[in-house]
């Protein structure tokens, strides 16, 4: 726990959040910037600064927050498809340094460009 850090101020309920799915180790949540509908975020329990420091031994439980909550989305916003993102470092766009995957539901024509 990390006490300066959002994502361990929201993991320990200290900051109230709607959980979509959870496991021991992680939760999802929606995003705070809903610019994409139903951008959700999947955050470890634990604070982990990027994927490095995520033990290899929690990879199952990060699949299956991932796969469930996606599936979740899938059938809540009509999705087409998902995009899963993970950015690691300032260079490479992260901004909260705690572990953390981006799903975004993603339909026909909606114009966003994840990839550029
Ligand atoms: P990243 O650039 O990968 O570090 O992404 C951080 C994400 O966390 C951004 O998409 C923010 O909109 C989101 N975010 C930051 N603070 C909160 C919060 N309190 N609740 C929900 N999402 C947040
Ligand atoms: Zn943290």
């Amino acid at each position: 726990m990390v006490k300066e850090c959002i994502f361990c101020r929201i993991a320990d309920g200290s900051i109230l959040s709607k959980r979509i799915y959870e496991n021991d180790n992680f939760f999802s949540m929606l995003d705070q910037n809903q610019s994409i509908k139903g951008h959700t975020l999947v955050i470890s329990k634990k604070h982990f600064e990027t994927i490095l420091d995520l033990p290899s031994s929690l990879g199952q439980e990060l699949l299956d927050c991932i796969k469930k909550t996606s599936v979740s989305l899938i059938e809540k916003h009509k999705a087409e498809g998902i995009n899963i993102l993970q950015n690691n470092f300032e260079i490479a766009g992260q901004v909260v340094k705690h572990f953390h995957v981006h799903i975004l539901p993603r339909k026909k024509g909606d114009g966003v460009s994840v990839l550029s």
